[in-house]
This record gives C-alpha cells, structure tokens and sequence, in this order.
C-alpha cells in the first residue's frame, strides 16, 4: 500500500492494459482516476471494484483525449476532487492498419491526437502539480512499434516513437523534481486493440485469422506467447516505487525478445 494518499490518473482505463495498470495502482493504495468509454455499468462496477482494492477513491471520466478543452476539463475535476495527479499513466491509445498510400488522412489525425498529442497536453497539465510537490510518476504505455516498425501502421509506429522522444524530454526536464518520466513497451498483449486489428491485417496481407496470430503477431516474439496485461501492469506499478527513483527517461521492454532481435 505505498501509494495510500496519492491520485492516479490512468487514460484509457476501461478496457485492456489500462484497466490492468488501474487495478494495479489501486492494489498499492491509490485513488483512481479511471478514464476511457464503454458500457457505464460495466465502468461503474470497476469503479466500485478500484475502491475496494485501495480503500481510497475512484473516479471515472470520460475525457474524449482526443480534445484538449476535454483533457484541461477533467484536469479541472480532479484538481477539486482529488487534489490533483501524483501519478500520470499515458495508455490510451488506437491502432488502425492499411498501406500508407490508402492511409485515411482522418485516421492519420486520430491515432496522432490520441497517442500521441494527448500525452502531451495531459503531461502540461500535470507537471505543475507534481513539481510542487516534490514527488511524480509519469509512465507512458508506448509499445515495441516504439523501437522497431511494422509495415501497414505509419501512424501508429509514427505516435509511439514520438511518444518516446516526449518521454526522455520531460524526463530530463524535471529530473530534479522528484519525478519520473518513462515508457513501458509491450510486445503483443491479448485485448481487443489486438483483436479488433485481426480482419484488416488479414485483408491487408491476404491472410487467415490464423496466419495473422501465428505468423504476423507472434512470430515478432521469440517467447511465442502473448504478453500478459498482468506482466505489464505490475511493471508499471514497480515504477511507482522508491526503489524506482533512479528509473528516467527510459523505454522499457515487456516484449518476448521481440526487439532483441
Ligand atoms: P484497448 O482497446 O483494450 O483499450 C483502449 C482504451 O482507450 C479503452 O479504455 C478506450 O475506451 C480508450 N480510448 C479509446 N479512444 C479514446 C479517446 N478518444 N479518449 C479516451 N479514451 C479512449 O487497448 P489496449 O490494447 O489495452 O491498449 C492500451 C495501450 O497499450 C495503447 O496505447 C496501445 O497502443 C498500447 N499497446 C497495446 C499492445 C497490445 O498488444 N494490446 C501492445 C503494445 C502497446
């Protein structure tokens, strides 16, 4: 529980490794700020979940991240309800898969607002606070499309090692502030960013449902196992920790010796 008293805030929360992260964070004692869509009384019994896990607070906001008046609103939310964010965990993100030359330019838009941009106005709006205070963790979910790219996902490889160059910035800019900055890059991890991009990989490389797990997402992974959301999320909790001062500006790898090779 050493995290009793501080806040975090973890976008993209609803579903899959930002869920993960949440619960993670609220088994050591924080309130939560769980932000993301989907169906409300599903969100609303993982809200009540996060607050028995960490007898603090749990909020949920459904900041489309894609709008900075919408960022800088909830940011305003939890400034008054919870004293504001000692724990900023950057993880929503999109996937959309197609040649460069087909690219949709409104795809392109998203996946830069969302992955990319949003870390950036969410971490404008955090820094302040944490500074003050002496004590911050920021921690952004980049992924193996971080360091190494694949083809069909311009944009997507395009946010992620933005996200890391963002990430080793900040770090340098407030490492004497008691704060941390890095990123966590996961391999293949089942949820349904995984799932959902399946089809358009299959017509993309005219492949089967099949081929695309075995032969496109798990043969990047020497392990030839999916990442566990558990595995991710128990890192980013490590990183929370005192022991993890010294950890900044870093892009840490949870990917099967995915980029070993
Ligand atoms: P997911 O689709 O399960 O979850 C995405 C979350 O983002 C959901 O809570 C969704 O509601 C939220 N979201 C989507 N659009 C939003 C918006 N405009 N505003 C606010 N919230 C929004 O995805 P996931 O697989 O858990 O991915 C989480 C992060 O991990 C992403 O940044 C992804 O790129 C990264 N990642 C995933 C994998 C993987 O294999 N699943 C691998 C490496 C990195």
């Amino acid at each position: 529980m050493h995290l009793k008293g501080k806040t975090a805030l973890v976008t993209g929360s609803t579903s899959g490794i930002g869920l993960g992260i949440a619960r993670a964070l609220a088994a050591a004692g924080a309130n939560l700020v769980i932000n993301g869509f989907g169906d409300a009384d599903a969100i609303e019994t993982e809200r009540k979940g996060l607050e028995e896990l960490s007898g603090g607070k749990a909020i949920h906001d459904a900041a489309d991240l894609m709008r900075p008046d919408a960022i800088a609103a909830m940011f305003a939310r939890i400034e008054g309800e919870l004293g504001g964010v000692d724990i900023l965990v950057n993880n929503a993100g999109m996937q959309f898969v197609s040649p460069v030359e087909d690219f949709p330019v409104e795809k392109w838009d998203a996946i830069i607002a969302l992955n990319l941009s949003a870390a950036f106005h969410t971490i404008r709006h955090t820094v302040p606070g944490m500074r003050r205070k002496g004590w911050g963790r920021i921690i952004g979910t980049a992924s193996a499309h971080s360091l190494v790219a694949s083809p069909f996902k311009s944009a997507y490889v395009t946010a992620k090692h933005g996200l890391v160059g963002l990430t080793k910035t900040v770090a340098l800019e407030v490492a004497d502030a008691g704060v941390t900055v890095n990123c966590i890059s996961p391999g293949y991890v089942w949820t349904p960013l995984v799932e959902n991009q399946i089809p358009d990989t299959m017509k993309a490389r005219g492949l089967t449902r099949d081929q695309v797990i075995n032969d496109v997402l798990l043969a990047s992974q020497p392990t030839r196992q999916f990442v566990t959301i558990e595995q991710v999320a128990a890192l980013a909790a490590f990183l929370t920790r005192d022991e993890a001062a010294n950890i900044t500006g870093a892009n840490l790898s949870v990917d099967g010796g995915w980029t070993a090779a």
